[in-house]
């Protein structure tokens, strides 16, 4: 069995390592020179929508699948009727664009925060009128760790986001004054058989995840989420990993996106459960049976940003992933994730990583 992954960053590096104990050979499409995902699989190194290279994959491979959103619908296309891309490519098209998804949770039942398509700059007085200030004006395509987004909290704000944003298709969304946010991760098989972790409670900082804890101690919560996840699978007659992000306010959750792919906030579960994301990912996509989402305790995952600093290798808990990318402010380099057998002790252990890492003020926590 050989999979063609278009990417082959570090999410393509971990499907890249999961593959190998499978016995299934991962062929990538990648521009960058020396992707994280190189030393696990061949790299066609020519632009994700390159024809020709996309032909030469569906020529080699028996499925293809994505490690990234962007992937071009179009580009696509051609190779369809070759090999079966999952997860489908009308996921990808929902996914790619804030407005259908949006439209896509909307039918699907799914609650969600108030929103208004902004195609000029009147749009956005007529938005404030309907959503009332604060609210988010975001990029409908391409955007990515709180990237293409501005809040806007009055008449001078709404200018800077024409500003910084205007000329493209836009999207304001509610303010959510969350408590916290969750995503909730879901397989489902080519026979329809769906499994969902535990929840997992997440902290972005600058837009960026910054830690991931798993299970939530709100079983209500966890419910409502998994089902949520599989109705969009199922509607979307899904094969591979799904991610939805949510924000809880009270005892509401109201979606804000969701990822067709395996998804940052899943990384705790290489330890922290039976059988991995990226393992369920390429075990659905190839149409063996899904493994257990089972949890192993509690755990908890802490993004390595920019850098990683020496003392994270001598670490007394946690095990280091390094994507062995170049240093660069922002960067995801790595991560570190913990398994312990209560939510304190893992939070006890979350926090002493954080401080000796990042040196920074931990705020997770699973106090739901
Ligand atoms: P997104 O790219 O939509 O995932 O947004 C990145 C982060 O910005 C989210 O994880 C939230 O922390 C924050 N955010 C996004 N949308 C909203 C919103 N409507 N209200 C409050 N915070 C938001």
């Amino acid at each position: 069995m050989r999979a063609g992954i278009i990417g082959a960053g570090q999410l393509g590096q971990m499907l890249g390592i999961a593959a190998r104990d499978l016995g299934i050979e991962c062929r990538f499409l990648d521009p960058s020179v020396a992707p994280p995902a190189a030393a696990y699989g061949d790299v066609i190194q020519r632009p994700f929508d390159d024809a020709d290279a996309l032909a030469e994959i569906a020529e080699s491979c028996d499925v293809i699948t994505y490690e990234f959103e962007n992937v071009p619908v179009v580009a696509l296309q051609p190779v369809r009727d070759k090999l079966p891309i999952y997860p489908p490519t009308e996921a990808l098209r929902q996914a790619q664009d804030r407005l259908n998804e949006k439209r896509l949770f909307e039918r699907l039942g799914i609650p969600l925060p108030g929103f208004y398509a902004i195609d000029r700059r009147k749009d956005l007085n007529a938005a404030a009128n309907a959503l009332g200030l604060p609210m988010v004006i975001k990029t409908r395509r391409l955007g990515y760790d709180g990237k293409g987004q501005y809040v806007v909290r009055n008449e001078a704000d709404k200018h800077a986001a024409w500003q910084l944003l205007g000329g493209q298709p836009l999207i304001a969304e509610q303010f959510v004054p969350f408590e916290f946010e969750v995503s909730s991760i879901g397989v489902r098989a080519t026979n329809g058989e769906t499994r969902i972790y535990a929840l997992s409670r997440n902290v972005h900082r600058d837009g960026i995840l910054h830690t991931s804890c798993s299970p939530v101690d709100a079983p209500g919560l966890s419910d409502r989420a998994a089902d949520y996840v599989t109705r969009m699978m199922q509607h979307l007659d899904y094969v591979g990993v799904l991610a939805l992000e949510l924000f809880v306010v009270g005892d509401r959750l109201l979606a804000n996106e969701f990822a067709p792919r395996v998804h940052n906030s899943g990384h705790w579960t290489i330890e922290g459960a039976e059988t991995s994301q990226f393992e369920n990912h390429l075990r659905a996509v190839t149409g063996m049976p899904l493994g257990s989402t089972d949890g192993r305790g509690h755990a908890g995952m802490l993004n390595l940003i920019g850098d990683i600093p020496a003392v994270a290798r001598t670490l007394d808990h946690g095990v280091l992933h390094d994507y062995g990318k170049s240093p660069r402010p922002g960067r995801k380099l790595g991560h570190i994730t913990v398994v312990a057998a209560s939510a304190a002790e893992r939070d006890v252990q979350l926090k002493q990583i954080d401080r000796i890492v990042t040196q920074s003020t931990f705020t997770a926590g699973n106090t739901a």
